[in-house]
């Protein structure tokens, strides 16, 4: 009993912040804070679809140029020609996050055709679990892809960021089931917790190595007895990771010199009607892209490694 009025409550909190949030994206960004132009280029990973194609849609709609990337080129084609008879400013590419000729060949594109990039969204991503299964047949692709996938995107854009006082920014999709410290979805392990908690210990090889070691525990066949997140273990894994990531790279980039400045900062969509939840979630895509395209056009240059839901900061 006691429990239903706690979720009904958290229900009604949420449906509430959403009602202010609504309100909040009707009124438009001040003349002083737009640091963005119609010349600002915007890229998107994997927005042939749900919250990708909704983060191209509002970064358009904000009067950005936004690159549309989808690894079919004709599914890309297709939904970027939905947004360009909208009116909106969008060009399209295709793009594999996890095939290195093809970031090649986009990285190519990009120099040839616009020089530079101000936003990265690295929003591609898959899951395979729904529900309450706990499926690790593929978690080589999920961790890969949501993973390898971001980092590989970071490394090829950031000599690509455009130099520039506003900075540019990089934001990743990630999800609060990637939460080192979550209440029920955590690792077990309380020294691994701590080092990939503790910006002086993390590391990219941390990161890394703690995700072999899952993975040869899948291999193995042994990975239930690993203390690792109990819900959509593969998946809370590759978002953990990407987590993880932003708080480092975020550290390594504020070494950057004035001018070339670039902030990074990753955000939870929320339980979103998508293909990826079987279109289960409980708020729409133009609702779970919000707080991304927030965080891409935020005008406060200070924020950059944190974790956001919902246009509010939250705990790794
Ligand atoms: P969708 O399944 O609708 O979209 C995923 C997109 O990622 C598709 O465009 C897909 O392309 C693309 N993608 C997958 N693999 C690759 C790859 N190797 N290279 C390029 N693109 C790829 O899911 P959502 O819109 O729901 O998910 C978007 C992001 O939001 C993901 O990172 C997801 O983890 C995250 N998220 C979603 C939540 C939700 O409730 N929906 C909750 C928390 C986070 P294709 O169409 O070709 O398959």
């Amino acid at each position: 009993m006691e429990t239903k009025g706690k979720k009904e409550k958290a229900k009604e909190r949420q449906e509430k912040r959403l009602q202010e949030i609504s309100l909040l994206r009707t009124i438009p960004y001040s003349d002083h804070q737009r640091w963005w132009s119609s010349e600002t280029v915007a890229v998107v990973t994997g927005a042939n679809r749900g919250i990708g194609f909704e983060i191209s849609r509002q970064l358009a709609g904000h009067g950005l140029t936004v690159i549309l990337t989808s690894r079919d080129t004709s599914v890309g084609l297709e939904a970027a020609n939905v947004l360009q008879e909208g009116g909106f400013n969008v060009d399209v590419h295709q793009l594999d996050v996890l095939d290195p000729p093809s970031i090649k060949e986009f990285c190519d594109w990009i120099q040839e055709k616009y020089g530079f990039i101000d936003i990265l969204v690295n929003n591609a991503g898959v899951n395979y679990n729904l529900g309450n299964d706990n499926s690790v047949e593929f978690s080589k692709q999920v961790i890969t892809t949501n993973y390898y996938g971001t980092k590989n995107m970071v490394k090829a854009m950031i000599p690509l960021m455009r130099p520039s006082t506003a900075g540019s920014r990089i934001v990743n999709v990630s999800s609060r089931l990637g939460k080192v410290n979550g209440r029920r979805n955590r690792i077990e392990d309380s020294a691994l917790k701590e080092q990939l908690g503790d910006l002086d210990t993390l590391s990219e090889e941390l990161i890394d190595r703690t995700l072999s070691t899952f993975l040869q525990q899948v291999e193995d066949g042994n990975w239930k007895s690993g203390g690792w997140p109990e819900r959509f273990t593969d998946y809370s894994m590759s978002k953990l990771a990407v987590n993880a990531y932003t708080r480092l790279m975020a550290k390594e980039l504020s070494n950057r010199p004035e001018g070339r400045k670039i902030y990074i900062n990753c955000f939870c969509p929320g339980w979103v009607k998508t293909a990826m939840t079987g279109w289960a979630g409980n708020i729409s895509a133009e609702n779970g892209a919000d707080t991304g395209v927030w965080l891409a056009l935020l005008p406060d240059l200070a924020i950059s490694g944190k974790f956001f839901a919902e246009r509010r900061e939250i705990s790794f």
